[in-house]
């Protein structure tokens, strides 16, 4: 094991990336651990990776598409001499400093990198319904976010799995564009607050589809529809879709955390108040790991930008930079 690294971030969304470009620039040499191909949207670059054209990343007047969006992050990082590697961290030691950061097997005794701060910035992954063909459907009429895919099916009939308020919600934003939006629900009565149920309830080009449940999705490389199953009759038929948005709820990717840092009730790391920092001193959070509200990739790049510069003074207080 080398001497402990000034900044280690784990995590390479836009969070994560941000806080490797202005560390870089701060001359803290961050190790980026960016984490490891994998199914699910728990991978280097984050929930982007799984998205196509991204129309709202300010700078791009013609939009850009999700992972080159994340490419350029990453050569931007490395460019100012961020150390990127591509493994998933299997256990933090956050009990003192400097931090102990494993990757590998996480019962060796000894850690792989020491690190006199961290910045977690391991993002969130929404909640899908693990049908057949999900992945390669997202981004092809299936979505996870309204606001960044909602303007793409303007004037085409739109349907919403769940039945909270982002289910709700989503539903409001998107009949905005499309010529109808269906709440696919699982259940006759909503979980949403009342004054969200009361909205959807009252827009005309809201329809509900009750105790119902998502079974397969319909088409090829692109969403055509999907087959739903009527929980009390399973009866099973067509509801024909251009788009489709699961809003089942996110899960925070704080495992690794858990007993070490304040984390809120939802799971979410607790940050203070215009802050990144968390309630261990030299730990500081950034990104959707710590934001269940915005969700945005330029909500998250600011909020890496404040975690990287939390640190760099954090650093400098206590005379470690
Ligand atoms: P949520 O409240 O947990 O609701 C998830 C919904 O998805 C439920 O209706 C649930 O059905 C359904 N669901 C879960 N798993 C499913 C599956 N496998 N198949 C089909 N349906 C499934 O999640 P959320 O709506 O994301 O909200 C999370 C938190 O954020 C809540 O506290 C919410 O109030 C808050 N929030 C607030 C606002 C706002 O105030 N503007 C906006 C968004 C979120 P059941 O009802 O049958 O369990």
């Amino acid at each position: 094991m080398s001497d402990p690294r000034e900044v280690i971030i784990i995590g390479s969304g836009p969070a994560g990336l941000t806080a490797a470009i202005y560390t870089a620039r701060a001359n803290l040499h961050p190790l980026v651990i960016e984490g490891e191909p994998s199914s699910t949207s728990d991978q280097p670059g984050g929930q982007l990776m799984l998205t196509t054209e991204v129309e709202n990343y300010p700078g791009f007047p013609d939009g850009i598409m999700g992972p080159d969006l994340m490419s350029n992050f990453r050569s931007q990082a490395e460019r100012f001499g961020a150390d990127i590697l591509t493994k998933k961290v299997t256990r933090v030691d956050l009990s003192s400093s400097p931090f102990g950061v494993w990757v590998g097997d996480p019962t060796e005794e000894t850690p792989s990198y020491l690190a006199n701060s961290l910045i977690i910035s391991t993002g969130a992954k929404a909640l899908m319904l693990e049908l057949p063909n999900e992945l390669s459907l997202v981004g092809h009429g299936l979505s996870t976010c309204a606001t960044c895919d909602g303007f793409f099916f303007r004037d085409q009939e739109i349907g919403v799995v769940g039945g909270g308020d982002s289910a709700v919600e989503e539903a409001v934003f998107l009949s905005r564009f499309g010529s109808k939006v269906t709440i696919i629900h699982r259940r006759d009565e909503l979980r949403a607050s009342k004054i969200m149920q009361e909205r959807a309830l009252s827009n005309p080009k809201i329809d509900f589809l009750w105790n119902h449940e998502v079974v397969e999705y319909l088409g090829g490389t692109k969403l055509e529809g999907v087959k739903v199953r009527n929980v009390l009759t399973s009866e099973i038929s067509e509801l024909p879709l251009s788009g489709l948005f699961v809003a089942i709820g996110h899960t925070p990717n704080t495992e690794i955390f858990k007993g070490q840092i304040t984390l809120l009730d939802n799971g979410y790391i607790q940050t203070e108040h215009d802050s990144s920092k968390t309630n261990v001193d030299g730990v500081f959070a950034c990104g959707d790991v710590q934001d269940f509200t915005y969700r945005q990739a330029i909500t998250a790049a600011g909020s890496g930008c404040m975690a990287a510069i939390d640190t760099e003074r954090w650093l400098e207080e206590q005379d470690l930079k």
